[in-house]
């Protein structure tokens, strides 16, 4: 049995790819999930594959509710319980991404939120992406995966805060990222490394640099919620 929409199967498959298109990660690192609501169930990619020869067939079908894999003889992706919990958390998001993108991974080894230092980042985050807690040597010992979701939901709120804000930094580890569809997701982790690397040269140059809270407001509410006017309708 094939699992997944041929849409469904196509969106997961082109927004893995993406990852070493866009330069996010190295060698296998890195994975994208998109979920199909209905069914209880989402694709991932699986584990240990390279990108350029993952296929369609190679997505790895997992049940929401119990983590299981429903289909075929390849792993999920070791990150599919931080997958699972978000779908679980999260009723809109749609698509999960997660890379080691080096100048995010920078701070969340640093330890550090991404501030809010301009208009690039105030576009699609609303307010700092956080880094979360460092996990426990209990949290770490069992359902280590599962538990770095969690620390991520912990750190980031419910549904609208997930909506707002569609990004974490796992504390000495790295970003995870997510969005309506699996497009969305990588495309949010595409703009977080940006993000990132503007974020380290700014502080570079100026330790104390900042944004006033009114220019943060006008470029989120320009694209997001009811008064955005950004972009235009698909033909
Ligand atoms: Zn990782």
């Amino acid at each position: 049995m094939t699992y997944g929409s041929p849409a469904l199967r196509r969106a997961v498959l082109l927004a893995n790819q993406t990852i070493p298109k866009a330069g996010l990660a190295q060698l296998t690192w890195g994975n994208v999930s998109g979920i199909d609501r209905e069914g209880g169930f989402y694709l991932i990619k699986p584990s240990g594959v390279a990108y350029d020869e993952l296929t369609e067939d190679h997505l790895v079908p997992v049940d929401l509710e119990t983590g299981k894999v429903l289909a075929g003889d390849l792993r999920p992706s070791v990150d599919s319980e931080s997958h699972r919990a978000f779908y679980l958390a999260w009723p809109s998001i749609g698509g999960v991404t997660h890379t080691h993108s080096t100048n995010a991974v920078a701070f969340a080894q640093a330890n550090r939120d991404i501030p809010v230092l301009g208009t690039t980042h105030a576009d699609t985050f609303n307010g700092p992406v956080p880094v979360t807690r460092t996990l426990t040597p209990d949290e770490c010992a069992t359902d280590y995966e599962l538990n770095t979701g969690r620390v991520i939901i912990e750190t980031i709120g419910d549904d609208e805060a997930a909506a707002a804000t569609p990004a974490a930094l796992v504390a000495n580890h790295g970003p995870f990222t997510w969005g309506a569809t699996p497009q969305k997701s990588v495309e949010n982790g595409i703009i977080l490394e940006a993000v990132a690397e503007m974020a380290l040269k700014t502080l570079a140059l100026n330790p104390n640099a900042s944004t006033p809270a009114h220019l943060q407001e006008r470029h989120f509410k320009r694209k997001h919620g009811p008064g955005a006017y950004y972009g235009n309708p698909r033909p």
